[in-house]
């Protein structure tokens, strides 16, 4: 199996983590997932750019361009013989003697990329998932994807001991987003969801939910909702790029709707599907 790193490929033994990489010390870097369909990177430009944007916002110089950064995952696929799956991507501000400041001088990032298996679950579209209501306990950059996952790996955590796929995370009585999701709600035929602030994750299945919205003349609006909101809305989904458009069918035990995906989720994943089918192949 080979991997990426710092611009080389490799095989997996070739790569071991330094105990004084920052990514390990702090978790001090960012990271990426991309979908792979049918050896095809799914909404690359949009997920490498969020990278740099990331890499920006913690101060992080990476020596690389989107366009050497694809050539390489997709040689990297090629080699892997990936058809359908993901690829992980991370950059740390590298290794030096352990220090709270940047190092001085800069030293090289470490990024590493690979690859894994993935296909597309069929079982969880279809039937929807449960949920849980949990307090937002984040930092207030929730908007650059760092390594630092602490908050949401607690409230996932809280979602898999309550039998649940998902944690629906809310701050001051507002519906943030998933643990490792957006979540967006019905009402009255009409879409809602949190506006790209700090406070969130910009997902790229979520633009390209929304982009898909405006395209099909389904109505929506980026603003914040209550989780008074959230419970009595008719359908509720998560967006995210390992589950595309998943209905959700339970809030901490109480059903959204009939208890059963909606129609207008039920669009959304057409829409979605068609789409990857669009950019991928069938
Ligand atoms: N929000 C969080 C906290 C995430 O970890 C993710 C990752 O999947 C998302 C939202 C969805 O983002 P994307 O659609 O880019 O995968």
């Amino acid at each position: 199996e080979k991997m990426i790193l710092n611009g080389k490929i490799v095989v997996r033994s070739d790569i071991s983590v330094d105990v004084e990489d920052r990514g390990y010390q702090f978790g001090d870097g960012i990271y990426e997932v991309i979908r792979v369909y049918n050896g095809r990177l799914f909404t690359a430009t949009e997920h490498l750019s969020r990278l740099l944007e990331s890499a920006k916002s913690i101060r992080l110089d990476l020596p690389f361009t989107i366009e050497d950064m694809e050539s390489q995952l997709n040689e990297l696929v090629r080699e892997n013989g990936l058809e359908f799956g993901t690829i992980y991507m991370q950059c740390t501000r590298g290794v030096s003697p352990r220090n709270h400041a940047f190092p001085a001088p800069a030293v090289n990032p470490v990024y590493v990329a690979y690859t894994k298996p993935l296909l597309h679950s069929q079982e969880l579209a279809k039937t929807g998932v449960k949920t849980i209501l949990e307090e937002d306990i984040r930092w207030l950059r929730c908007d650059i994807k760092s390594l630092n996952l602490l908050g949401n790996i607690l409230a996932k955590q809280k979602a898999a001991e309550a039998g649940c796929f998902e944690a629906l995370q809310h701050r001051d009585g507002m519906v943030t987003e998933g643990s490792s999701s957006n979540v967006s709600i019905v009402t009255d035929g009409k879409i809602k969801t949190h506006p790209a602030t700090n406070l969130i994750l910009n997902g790229i299945s979520r633009q390209v939910m929304l982009r898909l919205c405006k395209e099909n003349g389904i109505p929506y609006s980026e603003e914040p909702f209550t989780t008074d909101e959230l419970l009595a809305a008719d359908e509720v989904f998560l967006s995210g790029t390992t589950i595309e458009v998943l209905p959700v069918i339970q809030i901490d035990g109480q059903a959204v709707g009939d208890g059963i995906p909606g129609v207008v989720t039920r669009k959304l994943q057409k829409l979605f599907r068609d789409e990857v089918i669009k950019q991928c192949g069938p």
